[in-house]
């Protein structure tokens, strides 16, 4: 098993409080993992559903079709979280500002963090971020 000890010599540096950070980013890892992959299931089965023109079940398609869409809007936001989770851990793993703010360079709150571990921005520029029409997934 090459794997395992990769992974525990990367943990084995960090501290405990980087250790349930680096847990946290796993977890939601996973999580978003598990999601993309029911969302695809989905977006397979209604495609298939189209090339059958099935147009009688219109009025329950309705839910279907709308769902299928933000489905697929889902997943490929969860493919933007995806990719902060692998930058956090990246971060997390070199010592290099994980759970600092990358406007301010306030620490990030640790709720927030245990809520999103892959959050690059504190609370108070992220809802300037918002109001401004930045990335919101961040
Ligand atoms: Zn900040």
């Amino acid at each position: 098993m090459p794997r395992a000890p990769k992974i525990k010599s990367i943990t084995a540096k960090l501290t405990p409080e980087q250790k349930k950070h680096y847990d946290n980013l796993m977890a939601a890892r996973d999580a978003v993992m598990g999601r993309v992959r029911s969302y695809a299931e989905d977006a397979l089965d209604c495609s298939n559903a189209d090339k059958r023109g099935v147009t009688t079940h219109m009025a329950d398609m309705g839910s279907d079709s709308s769902r299928h869409e933000m489905g697929l809007q889902l997943m490929s936001e969860e493919g933007d979280v995806l990719e902060l989770i692998e930058e956090a851990i990246k971060r997390l793993v070199e010592n290099k500002n994980y759970g600092i703010c990358q406007d301010c360079g306030e620490p990030i709150p640790p709720a927030r963090l245990e809520v999103r571990p892959y959050a690059v921005y504190c609370t108070k520029c992220k809802s300037i971020r918002e109001k401004s029409g930045g990335n919101r997934l961040r």
